[in-house]
């Protein structure tokens, strides 16, 4: 794993007055690290501005999100893979279990136009440091920590709509005027509200719930989704020879199940994942390895306004239920930095507005599709026997745009981490 703290001394903001970026993005995490990058390929100058004190987040950050191959194709251009695939095991395979029998297996490998024949749980640190080495390798890109963004003031010399950035870092509280402003702050953006931008958000506080145990042989490098009577279960191979299981329920399940004794919980992700049962039952003898999480359905009511954009997580909180919120994420960086590079070149004004119109929809579908899958999964798991066994595989995302991103984007996708000139 790459040393991020290596160089961790500027804290403070590039000095001249005059010297404004292009374009200042709120926020170093994945999205912002990855449009930060491929805008400074361009050639555009970028400051990051990042809230936390140093590169790595905290250690309640240390997810493990899976790659699909659609995303993993632009960080393989951008030659960042190797460093990505320290470490994890990738996954080959998808396979839904209903009823206790196999009822379909994807590889991915068979999937047309697939750029790698895999996906790939990535530590969100380890993702996190090699963009942030990368960054750091590329001219006209800072990063600053340790910095807030107090508000984004109207520009006085512009027309309506246009704004800058008010900062503050150890050095003191700074104006600056990008040309263009993105957030890229994550699901709970304290940029779309300084820009004015409402979004609609549906708090998942209960549901979901992780259980970690070291990796067994016997599992392979397949990722199982379960159907069973007390909702939904996925097990997957990550990061650091680990075996992932997660439980989709409805709320009032879940509290009742983490609020229970220990061995009634470990026999809940026993039963609803057969094939591991014994392992599960000998591998788990505390609560530390159960970790519950929050999710966010956000719907912002625009993702640009004036020159500010909104980037990732800020413009589309997603469930994790089909484990799309990184994977578009980083696909919308990917697109974006040509949008980006074309409207500050005055080739194409049009361009933020036009992904807007192209990824909205998208996105926005995805998201219905959440909240009617999980509404049915929940109805199921609290009601009677009849109908929870009729679990089939049905509330199930399909496999093959998840792997492959937006049919629409699929194109831009397959050049967007490669330098020009060299595209085929
Ligand atoms: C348990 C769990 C499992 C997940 N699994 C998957 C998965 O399998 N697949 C998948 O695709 N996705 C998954 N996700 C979702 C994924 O982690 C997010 O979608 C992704 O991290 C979003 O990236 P982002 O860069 O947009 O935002 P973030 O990762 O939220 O980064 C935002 C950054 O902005 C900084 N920031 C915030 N506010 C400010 C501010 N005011 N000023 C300056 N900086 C600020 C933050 O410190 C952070 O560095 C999972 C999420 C969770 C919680």
């Amino acid at each position: 794993m790459p040393d991020t703290d290596r160089g961790f001394a500027a804290r403070t903001l590039p000095a001249p007055a005059g010297a404004d970026p292009d374009v200042v993005i709120v926020g170093a995490g994945p999205a912002g690290l990855l449009l930060g990058l491929l805008l400074g390929r361009r050639g555009r100058s970028v400051l990051l501005l990042e809230r936390a004190p140093r590169p790595r987040p905290g250690p309640g950050n240390g997810i493990c999100p899976i790659l699909q191959p659609v995303t993993l194709g632009v960080l393989d251009d951008l030659g960042l893979l190797p460093d990505l695939a320290k470490g994890t095991t990738p996954v080959t395979r998808g396979e839904v279990v209903a009823g206790g029998a196999t009822v379909a297996a994807h590889s991915y490998g068979d999937l047309p136009g697939a750029p790698v024949d895999h996906a790939l749980p990535v530590s969100i640190l380890q993702l996190r440091d090699v963009l942030t080495e990368a960054v750091r390798a590329t001219p006209g890109v800072e990063i600053v920590y340790d910095a807030t963004v107090h508000g984004l003031p109207a520009r006085a010399d512009e027309e309506t709509g246009v704004r800058c950035v008010r900062v503050e870092t150890d050095a003191g509280v700074r104006t600056l005027r990008p040309a263009l402003v993105v957030g890229c702050d994550g699901k709970h953006s304290a940029v779309r509200g300084m820009a004015g931008i409402t979004a609609r958000t549906r708090t998942y506080t209960h549901g979901y719930l992780e259980l970690r145990v070291p990796m067994p042989e016997f599992w392979g490098t397949t990722m199982r989704a379960y159907f069973t009577a007390d909702g939904y279960m996925l097990g997957t191979p990550i990061a650091d020879d680990q075996l992932l299981f997660v439980w989709i329920t409805a709320p009032e399940i879940a509290e009742r199940a983490t609020s229970g004794p220990l061995p009634d919980l470990v026999e809940r992700f026993a039963a609803g994942i057969p094939d591991a049962a014994d392992w599960i039952r000998d591998h788990t003898h505390d609560r530390s390895r159960f970790r519950e999480f929050a999710h966010h359905i956000v719907r912002p009511e625009r993702w640009v306004d004036g020159n500010v954009l909104l980037v990732g997580d800020a413009a589309h909180g997603v469930h994790v239920y089909g484990g799309q919120g990184l994977n578009l994420s980083l696909q919308d960086a990917a697109c974006l930095a040509q949008a980006c590079d074309e409207a500050l070149s005055g080739k194409d004004a049009g361009a933020l507005h036009r992904f807007e119109a192209v990824r909205r929809p998208y996105v926005s579908g995805f998201q219905d599709m959440q909240e009617a899958h999980l509404e049915a999964l929940a109805t199921a798991a609290t009601s009677g026997p009849r109908q929870r066994d009729r679990g089939d595989g049905q509330h199930l995302p399909e496999f093959a745009p998840l792997a492959l991103g937006q049919p629409e984007l699929r194109t831009a996708l397959s050049h967007a981490g490669r330098p020009a000139g060299t595209r085929s």
